[in-house]
Protein backbone atom coordinates (compact mmCIF):
# COMPACT_ATOMS: atom_id res chain seq x y z
CA UNK A 1 0.00 0.00 0.00
CA UNK A 2 0.94 3.29 -1.14
CA UNK A 3 1.40 6.08 1.21
CA UNK A 4 1.81 9.58 0.35
CA UNK A 5 3.30 12.25 3.09
CA UNK A 6 0.70 15.02 4.04
CA UNK A 7 1.85 16.45 6.72
CA UNK A 8 3.28 15.61 10.25
CA UNK A 9 2.30 12.12 11.32
CA UNK A 10 -0.30 12.44 8.55
CA UNK A 11 -0.12 9.94 5.07
CA UNK A 12 -2.53 9.54 2.32
CA UNK A 13 -3.86 6.28 0.95
CA UNK A 14 -5.32 7.45 -2.62
CA UNK A 15 -8.12 6.47 -3.84
CA UNK A 16 -7.57 3.18 -5.98
CA UNK A 17 -10.17 0.61 -7.17
CA UNK A 18 -13.70 0.85 -5.81
CA UNK A 19 -12.44 2.88 -2.80
CA UNK A 20 -15.41 6.16 -2.48
CA UNK A 21 -12.81 8.20 -0.35
CA UNK A 22 -8.95 8.28 0.20
CA UNK A 23 -7.76 6.89 3.41
CA UNK A 24 -6.05 8.87 5.14
CA UNK A 25 -3.42 7.69 8.43
CA UNK A 26 -1.89 9.62 11.26
CA UNK A 27 1.05 7.89 12.32
CA UNK A 28 4.74 7.75 12.08
CA UNK A 29 6.83 4.71 9.60
CA UNK A 30 8.14 3.57 12.77
CA UNK A 31 4.86 2.74 13.99
CA UNK A 32 3.50 1.70 10.59
CA UNK A 33 6.29 -0.94 10.28
CA UNK A 34 4.09 -4.06 10.46
CA UNK A 35 0.91 -2.41 9.71
CA UNK A 36 0.45 -3.87 5.62
CA UNK A 37 -2.43 -6.24 6.60
CA UNK A 38 -4.62 -3.11 8.53
CA UNK A 39 -3.54 -0.61 5.44
CA UNK A 40 -5.86 -3.12 3.30
CA UNK A 41 -8.32 -3.10 5.71
CA UNK A 42 -8.06 0.85 5.71
CA UNK A 43 -8.33 0.88 2.03
CA UNK A 44 -11.62 -1.63 2.12
CA UNK A 45 -13.12 0.37 4.67
CA UNK A 46 -12.99 3.51 2.17
CA UNK A 47 -15.70 1.37 -0.32
CA UNK A 48 -18.29 1.48 1.82
CA UNK A 49 -20.81 3.51 0.17
CA UNK A 50 -21.99 6.92 2.10
CA UNK A 51 -18.60 7.59 3.79
CA UNK A 52 -17.58 10.78 3.95
CA UNK A 53 -14.02 12.67 4.10
CA UNK A 54 -11.75 9.54 4.68
CA UNK A 55 -10.93 6.20 5.67
CA UNK A 56 -8.79 6.96 8.57
CA UNK A 57 -6.42 5.08 10.90
CA UNK A 58 -4.83 5.86 14.29
CA UNK A 59 -1.55 6.06 15.34
CA UNK A 60 -2.16 2.20 17.58
CA UNK A 61 -3.70 1.00 14.20
CA UNK A 62 -3.38 -2.96 13.97
CA UNK A 63 -5.92 -5.68 12.39
CA UNK A 64 -9.26 -6.56 13.57
CA UNK A 65 -12.29 -7.84 11.99
CA UNK A 66 -13.35 -6.27 8.97
CA UNK A 67 -12.20 -2.56 10.14
CA UNK A 68 -9.01 -1.81 11.15
CA UNK A 69 -8.25 -1.53 15.36
CA UNK A 70 -7.76 1.93 15.14
CA UNK A 71 -10.08 3.14 12.35
CA UNK A 72 -12.51 5.93 12.37
CA UNK A 73 -15.12 5.98 9.37
CA UNK A 74 -18.33 7.98 8.69
CA UNK A 75 -21.30 7.39 6.40
CA UNK A 76 -24.19 10.35 5.52
CA UNK A 77 -27.29 9.15 6.84
CA UNK A 78 -29.28 10.99 4.60
CA UNK A 79 -27.15 9.76 1.32
CA UNK A 80 -27.84 6.01 2.15
CA UNK A 81 -24.93 5.67 4.91
CA UNK A 82 -24.39 2.30 6.07
CA UNK A 83 -23.41 1.02 9.54
CA UNK A 84 -21.24 -2.09 10.08
CA UNK A 85 -20.96 -3.57 13.30
CA UNK A 86 -17.59 -4.30 12.43
CA UNK A 87 -16.67 -1.14 12.63
CA UNK A 88 -17.77 -1.20 16.35
CA UNK A 89 -16.30 -4.38 16.89
CA UNK A 90 -17.76 -7.72 18.70
CA UNK A 91 -16.57 -5.81 22.61
CA UNK A 92 -19.42 -3.25 21.62
CA UNK A 93 -18.83 -0.10 23.89
CA UNK A 94 -15.32 -1.17 25.31
CA UNK A 95 -13.91 1.71 26.83
CA UNK A 96 -11.96 3.42 30.09
CA UNK A 97 -12.64 5.37 33.24
CA UNK A 98 -10.53 6.69 35.62
CA UNK A 99 -11.13 7.51 38.88
CA UNK A 100 -9.18 9.72 41.13
CA UNK A 101 -8.21 9.56 44.99
CA UNK A 102 -7.91 11.36 47.61
CA UNK A 103 -4.56 10.69 48.20
CA UNK A 104 -0.94 9.82 47.10
CA UNK A 105 1.24 6.72 46.18
CA UNK A 106 3.26 7.68 49.28
CA UNK A 107 0.18 8.27 51.59
CA UNK A 108 -0.93 4.84 49.77
CA UNK A 109 1.94 2.95 49.96
CA UNK A 110 1.60 0.87 53.32
CA UNK A 111 -2.20 -0.16 52.28
CA UNK A 112 -1.21 -0.88 48.68
CA UNK A 113 -0.68 -4.83 49.35
CA UNK A 114 -4.32 -4.56 51.43
CA UNK A 115 -5.97 -2.87 48.55
CA UNK A 116 -4.48 -5.32 45.93
CA UNK A 117 -5.32 -8.22 47.51
CA UNK A 118 -8.48 -7.21 48.48
CA UNK A 119 -9.43 -6.51 44.58
CA UNK A 120 -7.99 -9.57 43.53
CA UNK A 121 -10.97 -10.89 45.85
CA UNK A 122 -13.48 -9.18 44.69
CA UNK A 123 -13.12 -7.96 40.77
CA UNK A 124 -14.71 -10.80 39.09
CA UNK A 125 -13.02 -11.82 35.69
CA UNK A 126 -11.98 -14.55 33.23
CA UNK A 127 -13.67 -15.31 30.08
CA UNK A 128 -16.63 -16.80 31.66
CA UNK A 129 -19.76 -15.69 33.70
CA UNK A 130 -19.68 -13.83 36.91
CA UNK A 131 -20.11 -10.71 38.27
CA UNK A 132 -20.52 -8.08 41.14
CA UNK A 133 -24.38 -8.05 40.82
CA UNK A 134 -26.97 -10.29 39.86
CA UNK A 135 -29.71 -9.01 38.15
CA UNK A 136 -33.19 -9.95 38.96
CA UNK A 137 -34.71 -11.78 35.71
CA UNK A 138 -34.59 -10.50 32.59
CA UNK A 139 -36.61 -7.60 33.73
CA UNK A 140 -33.78 -6.28 36.02
CA UNK A 141 -31.65 -6.59 33.06
CA UNK A 142 -33.86 -4.68 30.40
CA UNK A 143 -33.68 -1.44 32.84
CA UNK A 144 -29.95 -1.76 32.70
CA UNK A 145 -30.32 -2.16 28.93
CA UNK A 146 -32.32 0.65 28.96
CA UNK A 147 -30.73 2.52 31.69
CA UNK A 148 -26.75 1.77 31.49
CA UNK A 149 -24.72 3.46 34.79
CA UNK A 150 -27.66 5.67 35.48
CA UNK A 151 -29.72 2.57 36.68
CA UNK A 152 -26.99 1.32 38.55
CA UNK A 153 -26.50 5.14 40.49
CA UNK A 154 -30.68 5.13 41.24
CA UNK A 155 -29.84 1.52 42.99
CA UNK A 156 -27.09 2.87 44.98
CA UNK A 157 -23.99 1.96 43.26
CA UNK A 158 -22.70 5.47 42.60
CA UNK A 159 -22.70 9.20 43.00
CA UNK A 160 -24.63 11.78 40.96
CA UNK A 161 -20.90 12.88 39.25
CA UNK A 162 -20.47 9.41 38.19
CA UNK A 163 -23.41 10.80 35.44
CA UNK A 164 -21.98 14.33 34.56
CA UNK A 165 -18.78 12.48 33.75
CA UNK A 166 -19.92 9.91 31.93
CA UNK A 167 -20.17 10.10 27.72
CA UNK A 168 -23.97 10.27 27.58
CA UNK A 169 -24.65 10.94 31.05
CA UNK A 170 -24.43 7.34 31.66
CA UNK A 171 -26.80 6.16 29.27
CA UNK A 172 -27.94 6.16 25.63
CA UNK A 173 -31.58 7.42 25.40
CA UNK A 174 -31.86 4.96 21.91
CA UNK A 175 -32.12 1.23 22.77
CA UNK A 176 -34.06 -1.07 21.32
CA UNK A 177 -34.04 -3.89 23.54
CA UNK A 178 -36.59 -5.79 21.75
CA UNK A 179 -33.40 -6.36 19.37
CA UNK A 180 -31.12 -8.05 21.58
CA UNK A 181 -31.50 -11.84 21.07
CA UNK A 182 -32.14 -14.19 23.93
CA UNK A 183 -28.61 -16.09 23.59
CA UNK A 184 -27.51 -12.43 23.94
CA UNK A 185 -29.51 -11.94 27.25
CA UNK A 186 -28.59 -14.98 28.53
CA UNK A 187 -24.80 -14.33 28.02
CA UNK A 188 -25.31 -10.95 29.65
CA UNK A 189 -27.27 -12.15 32.73
CA UNK A 190 -24.79 -13.74 34.48
CA UNK A 191 -21.98 -10.69 33.48
CA UNK A 192 -23.37 -7.71 35.33
CA UNK A 193 -20.24 -6.14 36.77
CA UNK A 194 -16.90 -8.57 35.54
CA UNK A 195 -14.07 -7.57 33.77
CA UNK A 196 -13.74 -10.13 30.95
CA UNK A 197 -9.94 -11.46 30.27
CA UNK A 198 -6.84 -10.69 29.91
CA UNK A 199 -6.80 -7.32 27.71
CA UNK A 200 -9.16 -5.73 30.05
CA UNK A 201 -8.07 -4.51 33.43
CA UNK A 202 -8.42 -2.88 36.81
CA UNK A 203 -5.19 -0.80 37.33
CA UNK A 204 -4.04 1.34 40.57
CA UNK A 205 -1.52 4.26 38.77
CA UNK A 206 0.11 7.00 40.15
CA UNK A 207 -0.21 10.64 38.06
CA UNK A 208 3.50 10.95 37.26
CA UNK A 209 3.65 13.72 35.37
CA UNK A 210 1.02 17.19 34.98
CA UNK A 211 1.22 18.47 31.03
CA UNK A 212 -1.24 20.80 31.35
CA UNK A 213 -2.13 22.44 34.59
CA UNK A 214 -5.58 24.06 34.12
CA UNK A 215 -7.09 20.94 32.53
CA UNK A 216 -5.44 18.79 35.04
CA UNK A 217 -7.28 20.43 38.05
CA UNK A 218 -10.71 20.89 35.88
CA UNK A 219 -10.41 16.90 35.22
CA UNK A 220 -9.98 16.75 39.25
CA UNK A 221 -5.77 15.01 38.97
CA UNK A 222 -2.82 16.35 39.96
CA UNK A 223 0.67 14.95 40.13
CA UNK A 224 1.40 12.16 42.52
CA UNK A 225 -1.95 11.12 42.86
CA UNK A 226 -3.45 7.62 43.09
CA UNK A 227 -5.49 6.87 40.03
CA UNK A 228 -7.61 3.89 39.31
CA UNK A 229 -8.61 2.85 35.83
CA UNK A 230 -10.91 0.04 34.75
CA UNK A 231 -10.55 -0.85 30.65
CA UNK A 232 -13.71 -3.44 30.31
CA UNK A 233 -16.75 -3.80 28.03
CA UNK A 234 -19.97 -5.44 27.23
CA UNK A 235 -18.56 -8.83 27.56
CA UNK A 236 -20.87 -11.35 25.92
CA UNK A 237 -23.91 -9.94 25.92
CA UNK A 238 -22.38 -7.57 23.55
CA UNK A 239 -20.12 -10.10 21.42
CA UNK A 240 -23.39 -12.07 20.97
CA UNK A 241 -25.35 -8.76 19.64
CA UNK A 242 -22.02 -8.03 17.02
CA UNK A 243 -22.34 -11.78 15.84
CA UNK A 244 -25.80 -12.27 15.74
CA UNK A 245 -26.42 -8.80 13.94
CA UNK A 246 -23.67 -9.59 11.49
CA UNK A 247 -25.16 -12.61 10.60
CA UNK A 248 -28.83 -10.44 9.89
CA UNK A 249 -26.84 -7.65 6.99
CA UNK A 250 -24.97 -10.60 5.77
CA UNK A 251 -28.03 -12.16 4.96
CA UNK A 252 -29.51 -8.69 3.98
CA UNK A 253 -26.64 -6.93 1.77
CA UNK A 254 -27.47 -7.90 -1.57
CA UNK A 255 -31.00 -6.97 -1.35
CA UNK A 256 -29.65 -3.33 -0.64
CA UNK A 257 -27.43 -3.74 -4.06
CA UNK A 258 -24.60 -3.60 -1.52
CA UNK A 259 -21.27 -5.59 -2.44
CA UNK A 260 -18.14 -5.27 0.33
CA UNK A 261 -14.32 -6.45 -0.25
CA UNK A 262 -14.80 -8.48 2.68
CA UNK A 263 -17.66 -10.15 4.25
CA UNK A 264 -16.39 -8.79 7.37
CA UNK A 265 -17.76 -5.32 6.29
CA UNK A 266 -21.60 -6.73 6.62
CA UNK A 267 -23.50 -3.44 6.77
CA UNK A 268 -26.62 -2.26 5.55
CA UNK A 269 -28.00 1.45 5.07
CA UNK A 270 -28.08 3.31 8.70
CA UNK A 271 -31.98 4.00 7.44
CA UNK A 272 -32.94 0.32 6.85
CA UNK A 273 -34.73 -2.04 9.21
CA UNK A 274 -31.57 -3.94 9.52
CA UNK A 275 -29.80 -0.46 10.13
CA UNK A 276 -32.01 0.31 13.09
CA UNK A 277 -31.88 -3.28 15.18
CA UNK A 278 -28.49 -2.59 15.00
CA UNK A 279 -27.75 0.36 16.22
CA UNK A 280 -31.20 -0.35 18.78
CA UNK A 281 -29.20 -3.22 19.83
CA UNK A 282 -26.02 -1.88 19.88
CA UNK A 283 -27.10 1.12 22.59
CA UNK A 284 -28.41 -1.68 24.97
CA UNK A 285 -24.88 -3.26 24.62
CA UNK A 286 -23.34 0.38 25.04
CA UNK A 287 -25.80 0.95 28.09
CA UNK A 288 -25.04 -2.58 29.57
CA UNK A 289 -21.35 -1.80 29.30
CA UNK A 290 -21.13 1.92 30.92
CA UNK A 291 -23.09 0.07 33.94
CA UNK A 292 -20.46 -2.82 34.05
CA UNK A 293 -17.79 -0.20 34.38
CA UNK A 294 -20.22 1.28 37.33
CA UNK A 295 -20.34 -1.18 38.89
CA UNK A 296 -16.65 -2.39 39.14
CA UNK A 297 -15.94 1.19 40.10
CA UNK A 298 -18.14 0.48 43.21
CA UNK A 299 -16.78 -2.56 44.28
CA UNK A 300 -13.00 -0.55 44.00
CA UNK A 301 -14.59 2.37 45.87
CA UNK A 302 -15.35 -0.31 48.86
CA UNK A 303 -12.00 -1.29 48.59
CA UNK A 304 -10.42 1.54 48.98
CA UNK A 305 -12.57 3.00 51.68
CA UNK A 306 -12.35 0.08 53.75
CA UNK A 307 -8.33 -0.63 53.31
CA UNK A 308 -6.97 2.60 52.52
CA UNK A 309 -9.88 5.38 54.27
CA UNK A 310 -9.76 6.83 50.46
CA UNK A 311 -11.68 8.12 48.48
CA UNK A 312 -12.24 7.75 44.72
CA UNK A 313 -14.13 10.39 42.64
CA UNK A 314 -15.12 9.99 38.47
CA UNK A 315 -12.82 11.77 36.37
CA UNK A 316 -14.36 10.49 32.83
CA UNK A 317 -15.77 7.21 31.51
CA UNK A 318 -15.57 7.10 27.25
CA UNK A 319 -15.87 4.16 25.05
CA UNK A 320 -13.32 3.83 22.26
CA UNK A 321 -15.84 0.98 20.27
CA UNK A 322 -18.67 2.54 19.23
CA UNK A 323 -20.63 3.89 16.33
CA UNK A 324 -22.66 7.41 17.26
CA UNK A 325 -24.95 9.40 15.28
CA UNK A 326 -23.38 12.83 15.11
CA UNK A 327 -23.72 16.18 13.39
CA UNK A 328 -20.76 17.49 11.70
CA UNK A 329 -19.54 19.77 9.24
CA UNK A 330 -18.85 18.39 5.90
CA UNK A 331 -18.18 20.56 2.54
CA UNK A 332 -19.54 23.10 4.07
CA UNK A 333 -23.02 21.62 5.41
CA UNK A 334 -23.58 20.48 8.56
CA UNK A 335 -24.60 16.67 8.05
CA UNK A 336 -26.06 13.71 10.49
CA UNK A 337 -23.51 11.08 10.35
CA UNK A 338 -22.97 7.63 11.98
CA UNK A 339 -19.52 8.15 12.88
CA UNK A 340 -17.83 4.29 13.69
CA UNK A 341 -14.97 4.56 16.16
CA UNK A 342 -13.49 1.43 16.55
CA UNK A 343 -10.35 1.29 19.00
CA UNK A 344 -10.54 5.02 18.22
CA UNK A 345 -11.72 7.35 21.54
CA UNK A 346 -14.18 10.42 20.64
CA UNK A 347 -12.18 13.81 21.27
CA UNK A 348 -15.07 16.66 21.40
CA UNK A 349 -13.14 20.13 21.20
CA UNK A 350 -13.22 22.62 23.88
CA UNK A 351 -16.65 24.50 23.56
CA UNK A 352 -19.00 21.22 22.70
CA UNK A 353 -22.19 21.73 23.66
CA UNK A 354 -22.38 17.99 24.92
CA UNK A 355 -19.40 18.42 27.74
CA UNK A 356 -20.57 18.97 31.27
CA UNK A 357 -20.24 22.61 32.19
CA UNK A 358 -17.35 22.39 34.44
CA UNK A 359 -15.26 20.84 31.52
CA UNK A 360 -17.05 22.41 28.41
CA UNK A 361 -13.88 25.36 28.34
CA UNK A 362 -10.94 22.14 28.25
CA UNK A 363 -12.51 19.99 26.26
CA UNK A 364 -13.60 16.29 26.69
CA UNK A 365 -11.40 13.72 28.51
CA UNK A 366 -9.45 11.22 26.64
CA UNK A 367 -8.28 8.34 28.34
CA UNK A 368 -5.52 5.69 27.12
CA UNK A 369 -4.40 2.86 28.34
CA UNK A 370 -0.46 1.87 27.51
CA UNK A 371 0.35 -1.44 29.10
CA UNK A 372 0.46 -2.74 32.53
CA UNK A 373 4.61 -2.37 32.57
CA UNK A 374 4.32 1.50 30.72
CA UNK A 375 2.67 4.73 31.02
CA UNK A 376 -1.05 5.40 30.37
CA UNK A 377 -2.24 9.05 29.74
CA UNK A 378 -5.00 11.31 29.90
CA UNK A 379 -5.55 13.82 26.94
CA UNK A 380 -8.01 15.76 26.07
CA UNK A 381 -9.79 16.80 22.90
CA UNK A 382 -8.55 19.91 20.04
CA UNK A 383 -10.33 22.53 18.53
CA UNK A 384 -10.06 21.50 14.74
CA UNK A 385 -9.76 18.19 16.15
CA UNK A 386 -9.87 15.44 12.95
CA UNK A 387 -11.40 12.74 12.09
CA UNK A 388 -14.68 13.43 13.28
CA UNK A 389 -12.81 14.68 16.54
CA UNK A 390 -11.07 11.02 17.11
CA UNK A 391 -7.69 9.97 18.49
CA UNK A 392 -6.23 6.82 18.95
CA UNK A 393 -7.12 4.61 22.46
CA UNK A 394 -4.31 2.71 23.08
CA UNK A 395 -0.77 1.72 22.69
CA UNK A 396 -2.26 -1.04 19.87
CA UNK A 397 -0.68 -4.44 19.85
CA UNK A 398 2.36 -5.52 17.71
CA UNK A 399 2.49 -9.47 18.85
CA UNK A 400 -0.60 -11.93 18.86
CA UNK A 401 -1.45 -13.06 22.01
CA UNK A 402 -0.45 -16.74 20.81
CA UNK A 403 3.50 -14.75 20.09
CA UNK A 404 3.39 -12.57 23.24
CA UNK A 405 2.78 -16.11 24.89
CA UNK A 406 5.88 -17.66 23.60
CA UNK A 407 8.25 -14.91 24.33
CA UNK A 408 7.30 -14.41 27.73
CA UNK A 409 6.17 -16.86 30.80
CA UNK A 410 3.39 -15.56 33.10
CA UNK A 411 5.76 -16.30 36.14
CA UNK A 412 8.79 -14.67 34.80
CA UNK A 413 6.19 -11.41 33.25
CA UNK A 414 5.36 -11.20 37.24
CA UNK A 415 8.75 -11.95 38.79
CA UNK A 416 9.85 -8.33 36.45
CA UNK A 417 6.67 -6.48 36.84
CA UNK A 418 7.09 -6.94 40.89
CA UNK A 419 10.58 -5.89 40.82
CA UNK A 420 10.07 -2.80 39.11
CA UNK A 421 7.41 -1.85 42.22
CA UNK A 422 4.26 -3.04 40.25
CA UNK A 423 2.01 -5.34 41.95
CA UNK A 424 0.85 -8.41 40.19
CA UNK A 425 -2.77 -9.96 40.27
CA UNK A 426 -3.45 -12.12 37.35
CA UNK A 427 -6.42 -14.19 36.57
CA UNK A 428 -4.04 -16.29 34.78
CA UNK A 429 0.00 -16.39 34.24
CA UNK A 430 -0.57 -17.74 30.89
CA UNK A 431 -3.42 -14.42 30.25
CA UNK A 432 -0.96 -12.28 31.68
CA UNK A 433 1.88 -13.25 29.45
CA UNK A 434 -0.37 -13.07 26.65
CA UNK A 435 -0.78 -8.79 27.66
CA UNK A 436 2.70 -8.55 28.18
CA UNK A 437 4.14 -5.10 27.52
CA UNK A 438 6.13 -6.11 24.79
CA UNK A 439 3.12 -6.99 22.76
CA UNK A 440 2.18 -3.64 22.10
CA UNK A 441 3.71 -0.55 20.86
CA UNK A 442 5.61 2.31 22.42
CA UNK A 443 2.72 4.11 24.11
CA UNK A 444 5.03 7.60 24.14
CA UNK A 445 5.18 6.96 20.46
CA UNK A 446 1.44 6.80 19.98
CA UNK A 447 0.55 9.64 22.03
CA UNK A 448 3.70 11.79 20.08
CA UNK A 449 1.87 11.35 16.89
CA UNK A 450 -1.91 11.68 18.56
CA UNK A 451 -0.58 15.12 19.05
CA UNK A 452 2.10 15.91 16.66
CA UNK A 453 -1.20 15.02 14.22
CA UNK A 454 -3.50 17.70 15.60
CA UNK A 455 -5.83 15.30 17.37
CA UNK A 456 -5.46 15.68 20.73
CA UNK A 457 -3.33 17.32 23.80
CA UNK A 458 -1.69 15.63 26.45
CA UNK A 459 -2.75 16.29 29.93
CA UNK A 460 -1.15 14.19 32.42
CA UNK A 461 0.65 10.33 31.86
CA UNK A 462 0.12 7.66 34.73
CA UNK A 463 2.23 4.78 36.06
CA UNK A 464 0.62 1.73 37.21
CA UNK A 465 1.18 0.95 40.61
CA UNK A 466 -0.64 -2.45 41.17
CA UNK A 467 -2.46 -4.15 38.38
CA UNK A 468 -6.16 -6.77 38.61
CA UNK A 469 -6.04 -8.63 35.11
CA UNK A 470 -8.83 -10.90 33.55
P1 LIG B 1 -8.20 -2.97 23.44
O1 LIG B 1 -9.40 -2.16 23.73
O2 LIG B 1 -7.76 -2.74 22.03
O3 LIG B 1 -8.32 -4.39 23.82
O4 LIG B 1 -7.06 -2.42 24.41
C1 LIG B 1 -6.80 -1.07 24.54
C2 LIG B 1 -5.41 -0.86 25.01
O5 LIG B 1 -5.28 -1.24 26.38
C3 LIG B 1 -4.33 -1.68 24.33
O6 LIG B 1 -4.01 -1.15 23.07
C4 LIG B 1 -3.19 -1.55 25.32
O7 LIG B 1 -2.42 -0.41 25.01
C5 LIG B 1 -3.88 -1.30 26.67
N1 LIG B 1 -3.65 -2.33 27.69
C6 LIG B 1 -3.80 -3.67 27.60
N2 LIG B 1 -3.52 -4.26 28.80
C7 LIG B 1 -3.20 -3.26 29.68
C8 LIG B 1 -2.84 -3.21 31.07
O8 LIG B 1 -2.77 -4.20 31.78
N3 LIG B 1 -2.60 -1.98 31.60
C9 LIG B 1 -2.68 -0.83 30.88
N4 LIG B 1 -2.45 0.34 31.48
N5 LIG B 1 -3.01 -0.85 29.56
C10 LIG B 1 -3.27 -2.04 28.97
MN1 LIG C 1 -12.66 -4.85 25.11
MN1 LIG D 1 -10.99 -1.85 24.76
Amino acid sequence: MELVAQGPYRFGIERHGPMRVPGVVFASRELLRDARQSLEQVANVATLPGIVGASYAMPDIHWGYGFPIGGVAATDVAAGGVVSPGGVGFDISCGVRLLAADCDAQQLAAALPDVMDDLDRVIPRGAGPGGVWHPRGEGELERILEGGARYAVERGYGEERDLTRCEDGGAVADADVSQVSARARERGLGQVGSLGSANHFLEVQQVAQVRDAAAAEAFGIREGQVCVMIHCGSRGLGHQICTDHVRAMDQAMARYGITVPDRQLACTPVDSPEGRAYLGAMAAAANYGRANRQLLAHAARQVFRRAAGARLTLVYDVSHNLAKIETHQVDGDRRRLCVHRKGATRAFPPGHPELPPDLREFGQPVLIPGTMGTASYVLVGVAGGDAFFSTCHGAGRVMSRHRAARAVTGAELRDRLERAGTAVRPLSLRGLAEEAPEAYKDVDAVVAASEGAGLCRGVARLVPLGVVKG
